[in-house]
């Protein structure tokens, strides 16, 4: 395969130093294309191409910016196939997961941007005072930095660039230095259906070297970032040496519920996909599995034979259910959890286990019986490991659900309808289901809740995450004394 070089200012370009990196594929351990890799410099590069673009692109009308998304949606549904077969391999992701699911959903969270480009509008035009009318716009923040990780790779450059196109500002996107192919595919595809020259822009590499000077930059005036909590407190700080607007999306630790009155099979299923969709390398993912107590023999049997039926296998077979995880990092990370868990005593109903051969196959993997203090119930794994725990009133539920650092995404399973209420209201997550666990649309807003970050992707919130509001308070009297100013000068 050709060398990947980086978009900038509308060009295919190496980096200013020459760097290449070889991307893995997860499956088989082996090299399979070089990638540009920036440094501070073409960082640099980027941000001034996305400066100059910012004053011709944020005039545009919003009927042109639509009409050019839309056009972007309908280019990349053309090139599906190519962009699932990039995906596919660079993330290691089962092609059936890819084709179904993320490669659509990316273009139909463009699309969806595409027509919201036309309805951004100020809330409140009225006389709130005599005599003045006043305005509310909203407009575009500038040049915005985005930063993704590796787990969604085409469905994170959707969720960045779209609201942030949409709305008038230009955008330069760092994808992990892992999955850059399907993000600068995304922007190459953007040049030829007729976007401006530095409007969308990609610079590949690592966090220290690229993520940092871009969220650095003095011209950068928001970063919108999805990754983990120790990098989103470290953007942070460095967002705050200037006082830049900042984005978080920083993972999950979610819970899924199953009350006495559920139907136990939907459940285990729900959980089944829950768990283990990616490799468990989803900020949603099902990670602690809260069962009442007198249905939880029933369902630890149900979701363990299910659990055992996981085709865990090549992501280029359409059966595969589970491919491998992104890294041989994250495999070890995924180990050390587990080697922990059974360094303080328990034992893995099943997996745990590196499979032998190539690739960085991990299988599904069940412990029970974990205390809620413990780490494998506290911390983000992001591997196929979950924990099941029995538990015996709504309240105690609740505490352990939301007794974790994380917000952002819990499951309710229940028949009961006051109950299910009882729960959605109670869970303190950005994202509650009801009977399923999941499934994400467009026009809803998905972010989360303490530790998980702040601000959200998809849906008309994230439009407002990606434009700043400004009053205009419109004198109607054309006076040269208002009836206020004597409160400061003069008599009443
Ligand atoms: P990171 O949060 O470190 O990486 C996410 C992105 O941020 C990557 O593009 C990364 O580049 C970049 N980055 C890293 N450090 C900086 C920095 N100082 N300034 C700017 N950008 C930076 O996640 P990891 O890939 O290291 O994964 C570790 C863990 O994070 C996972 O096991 C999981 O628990 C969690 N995670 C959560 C995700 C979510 O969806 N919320 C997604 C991915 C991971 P680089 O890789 O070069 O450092």
């Amino acid at each position: 395969m050709e060398p990947v070089k980086m978009i900038i200012g509308g060009e295919a370009v190496p980096a200013v130093n020459g760097a290449w990196e070889t991307l893995i594929d997860p499956a088989t351990e082996e090299g399979f294309v070089e990638v540009a890799q920036a440094s501070a410099a073409d960082v640099h590069r980027a941000v001034e191409a996305a400066s100059a673009a910012f004053e011709t692109w944020s005039r545009t009308s919003p009927a042109e910016r639509s009409t050019l998304l839309l056009k972007l949606a309908d280019a990349l549904e053309a090139k599906a196939e190519a962009l699932s077969a990039a995906e596919i391999q660079n993330a290691g992701k089962p092609q059936k997961l890819v084709v179904n699911g993320d490669v659509p959903f990316a273009i139909d969270n463009l699309r969806y941007f595409g027509t919201q480009a036309r309805l951004v509008e100020g809330a409140g035009a009225a006389e709130y005072v005599g005599g003045y009318t006043s305005v509310l716009r909203r407009e575009p923040v500038g040049v915005v930095a985005a930063i993704a990780p590796w787990n969604y790779p085409i469905m994170m450059a959707a969720w960045k660039i779209g609201p942030a196109v949409a709305t008038g500002n230009t955008i330069v996107f760092k994808p992990a230095p892992q999955t850059p192919l399907t993000a600068l595919q995304i922007a190459a595809t953007a040049l030829e259906v007729g976007f401006p020259p530095g409007v969308i822009n990609v610079v590949t590499g690592g966090g220290p070297e690229v993520g940092e000077p871009l969220v650095s930059h003095p011209a950068v005036r928001l970063v919108s970032f999805t990754g983990s909590t120790a990098t989103g407190r470290r953007i942070m700080e460095l967002a705050a040496r200037k006082i830049m607007r900042v984005h978080l999306e920083l993972g999950g630790k979610a819970p899924l519920i199953v009350w006495s009155d559920a139907d136990v099979e939907a459940a285990a299923r729900g959980a089944l996909v829950g768990a283990y969709m990616n490799t468990g390398q989803d900020c949603t993912a099902v990670t602690r599995i809260l069962v009442e107590r007198s249905q939880y023999d029933a369902f630890v049997d149900r979701f363990k034979a299910l659990s055992l039926e996981v085709r865990v296998g090549s992501p280029q077979s359409p059966t595969t259910d589970v491919g491998p995880l992104i890294s041989a990092d994250q495999r070890q990370r995924v180990e050390g959890y587990v080697a922990r868990a059974r360094g303080a005593g328990l034992e893995p109903l099943i997996g745990g286990e590196r499979p032998a051969g190539r690739g960085y196959y991990y299988p599904p993997t069940i412990f029970t019986g974990a205390d809620p203090r413990s780490e494998i119930m506290q911390e983000e794994i992001f591997g196929p490991v979950v924990v099941i725990k029995a538990v015996d009133t709504e309240a105690e539920a609740l505490a352990i659900a939301n007794g974790v650092p994380y917000g952002l995404a819990a499951s309710v399973w229940t028949r009961d309808v006051t109950r299910a209420w009882r729960f959605s209201q109670a869970l303190q997550f950005g994202t509650v289901w009801v009977n399923d666990h999941l499934p994400l649309v467009s026009e809803m807003p998905h972010g989360g809740f303490k530790a998980s970050g702040f601000g959200k992707d998809l849906s008309r919130l994230a439009l407002e995450e990606y434009t700043v509001a400004k009053h205009i308070m419109f004198d109607l009297s054309g006076t040269a004394v208002k009836p206020w100013h004597p409160v400061a000068f003069g008599d009443f």
